[in-house]
């Protein structure tokens, strides 16, 4: 049984998260930890400021964190202090933070994913053949999410990005507008926030006479929530360093 403990347990993600882990006899979540101290969860819930006491006091062997980044920071030096496992699934981690976190890997297991979908690691992977195979297509990415997301384009549409640049050489232009045509060596990356949509990412490769179109779409937030779970699990008996999803994908 992994004892896993919820940063943004109050939050979109956080609640479901526990309440997949509900469903699930290899977790159990021992506390949440939120700004929000009020919420109507079903778990024992601390203050950010309490994080290092609530850590000592339920000893979790992994936390999973789905807040802001700000939150994401604090929590990783918390966590390298307690000697516990850390995932991360909060987005719009600047240069800044994100070296924090890397120095927390140094003293505790830290995995960090922008998505914790199987169907994101299939696209990843079926990207780099495609690009190769299509060379000198046009290529375009699209997402769409929940007019509440905070941060754009998305977590997963940069993780795209820095895939594609693995295989060309490009210029990111976001979105057209105006007289704009299409320059050689541009990706073009368009945003879509709408009504209460989990996640799609899409992306086109075309050419004159054909379009290839490789997409996901969440159904649900608990393909997600899943996903963090898997990790913290696998992530809990691993070493200090540094993981990402698709190595917790590698080894099941
Ligand atoms: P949300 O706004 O519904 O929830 C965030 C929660 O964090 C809220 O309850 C908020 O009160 C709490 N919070 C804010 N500051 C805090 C702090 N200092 N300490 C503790 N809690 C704090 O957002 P959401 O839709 O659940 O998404 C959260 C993050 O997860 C976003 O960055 C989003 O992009 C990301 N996300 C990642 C994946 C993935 O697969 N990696 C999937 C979905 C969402």
């Amino acid at each position: 049984m992994t004892r896993l403990a919820i940063n943004g347990a109050a939050g979109r993600m956080g609640q479901t998260v526990i309440e997949t882990a509900s469903d699930r006899d290899d977790v159990s979540v021992v506390f949440g930890i939120d700004v929000d101290t009020d919420a109507d969860i079903d778990v024992p819930l601390s203050a950010p400021d309490e994080t290092a006491n609530a850590l000592a006091e339920h000893d979790p062997d992994a936390v999973i964190d789905f807040t802001v980044p700000d939150s994401t920071v604090a929590l990783a030096e918390a966590c390298a202090d307690a000697g516990v496992a850390l995932v991360v699934g909060t987005t719009g981690v600047d240069e800044e933070q994100l070296s924090v976190l890397q120095e927390a890997s140094e003293a505790v297991p830290l995995l960090k994913a922008t998505n914790f979908s199987r169907g994101i690691q299939g696209l990843l992977r079926a990207l780099g053949p495609a690009l190769e195979a299509l060379d000198g297509y046009d290529v375009e990415v699209m997402e769409t999410h929940h007019n509440q997301k905070q941060d754009a384009p998305s977590g997963t549409a940069k993780t795209i990005l820095d895939e594609i640049s693995e295989h060309r050489d490009f210029e990111t232009v976001a979105g057209r507008e105006g007289i704009q045509p299409r320059e050689e060596g541009e990706v073009g990356m368009l945003v879509r926030r709408a009504g209460d949509i989990r996640g799609e990412h899409e992306v086109m490769l075309a050419d004159n006479d054909e379009v290839l179109t490789i997409s996901h779409r969440a159904e649900d937030r608990a393909v997600f929530a899943a996903g963090a779970i898997d990790a913290a699990v696998w992530l809990a008996e691993q070493d200090a360093g540094w993981y990402g999803f698709d190595d917790v994908v590698d080894d099941s």
